[in-house]
């Protein structure tokens, strides 16, 4: 299994809010509305509502990078 991280492109982003309803675990808005989202990998148990935000991201701002790095690779029974 591949380690994900979820990011924005600042470029597509129009601050519509949307991603920190679906998703608040891992993004908060800043003053404008913008998203500010947390770097770290996401756990399979966050995965459904991280795909949720992307799907419905009214800009398809958002997206899903694997994480390229050593040690990236996982077990499956090794979440966060
Ligand atoms: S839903 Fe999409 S366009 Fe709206 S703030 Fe989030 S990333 Fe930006």
């Amino acid at each position: 299994m591949v380690r994900v991280r979820l990011r924005v492109d600042p470029i597509k982003c129009k601050a519509h809010g949307m991603c920190g309803e679906l998703f608040p675990e891992r993004i908060r808005m800043d003053d404008w509305g913008y998203p500010v989202i947390e770097s770290r990998p996401l756990p399979d148990d966050l995965l459904e509502h991280a795909l949720r935000a992307v799907a419905d991201c009214p800009r398809a701002a958002l997206r899903l990078d694997p994480i390229d790095e050593p040690g990236a690779r996982v077990r499956p029974d090794d979440a966060d």
